[in-house]
């Protein structure tokens, strides 16, 4: 299926896990990917590998989404590079687990800034472009924690949560040009996040996952090449969990 044909997509945090599955979901099926790490070796890892099996599709750009100024440098530099955007997915995210009673202000304000400022940030710079084309498509990757809340995750849980309140408003704002904006919840899903759980903590999850088991990038990379696709034009503003049916 070549779904996204002369479409652009922008993955942030694409240099590795659920990100990286999304470019190249998208990029399998004909988008041209606008690579974004925070690091930028990872971002050229994505891009060449993606290159290498679809030539000329990707580029890797280096910026920290919480940084506002240099996001939106970034955005001109894509929509310079490509053209247009017709797909931005808000992957990039970050944890600092702790109880609230240990939890610093820092660890607060760099998970807050990173999940949900750097989703706003590249939706900032990517609404004049999309508004302008009268069409587009907006996923911002929250989690099950900002569905149920999960102990030690204040800072994360607000910070998911956030991104489903902020999501609802701008598919409201935007909905008249043609643009959508839906959000998808993964589950626990194999990747560094997750790798650096403890024995007892994985446990823990599986029991309360009616599937049994953690997910794949893919599986989220699928949920949103869905709601990416013409599939999908007739819904906004929705929360996708693909959890393993762990939040029903
Ligand atoms: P990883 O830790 O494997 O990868 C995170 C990605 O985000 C990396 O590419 C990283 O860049 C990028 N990133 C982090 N901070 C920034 C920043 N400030 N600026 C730019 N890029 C940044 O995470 P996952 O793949 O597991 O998670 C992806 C998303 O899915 C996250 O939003 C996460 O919260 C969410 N999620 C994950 C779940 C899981 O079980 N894994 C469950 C539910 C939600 P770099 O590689 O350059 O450091």
């Amino acid at each position: 299926m070549n779904r996204f044909e002369n479409q652009a997509a922008i993955v942030t945090g694409a240099g590795r896990g659920i990100g990286e599955a999304i470019a190249k979901r998208l990029a399998g099926e004909g988008a041209k990917i606008a690579v974004v790490s925070r690091t930028e070796s990872n971002s050229v890892r994505t891009a060449e590998a993606i290159n290498a099996a679809h030539p000329g599709c990707a580029r890797p750009y280096a910026v920290d989404v919480a940084d506002f100024d240099a996001v939106q440098k970034t955005g001109e530099q894509i929509i310079a590079d490509f053209g247009r955007c017709d797909v931005l997915v808000n992957n990039a995210g970050i944890t600092r687990d702790t109880l609230a009673m240990r939890m610093s202000s820092e660890d607060w304000d760099v998970v807050l800034d990173t999940n949900l400022k750097g989703a706003f940030n590249f939706i900032r710079s990517m609404l004049r472009p999309m508004v302008k084309q009268r069409s587009g498509r907006i996923i911002n990757i929250s989690s099950v924690s900002g569905l149920m809340g999960l102990a030690g995750q204040a800072n994360y849980a607000a910070s998911k949560a956030g991104l489903i309140g902020m999501s609802k408003s701008i598919a409201r704002e935007i909905a008249s040009r043609g643009i959508t904006v839906n959000v998808i919840a993964p589950g626990f899903i194999e990747t560094d996040m997750t790798s650096v759980l403890g024995e007892e903590v994985r446990k823990g999850a599986l029991a309360q996952i009616p599937l049994s088991k953690f997910g794949a990038g893919e599986d989220i990379a699928a949920a949103v090449a869905f709601l990416a696709s013409p599939e999908a034009s007739f819904i906004t503003g929705q929360v996708l969990a693909v959890d393993g049916g762990m939040s029903m």
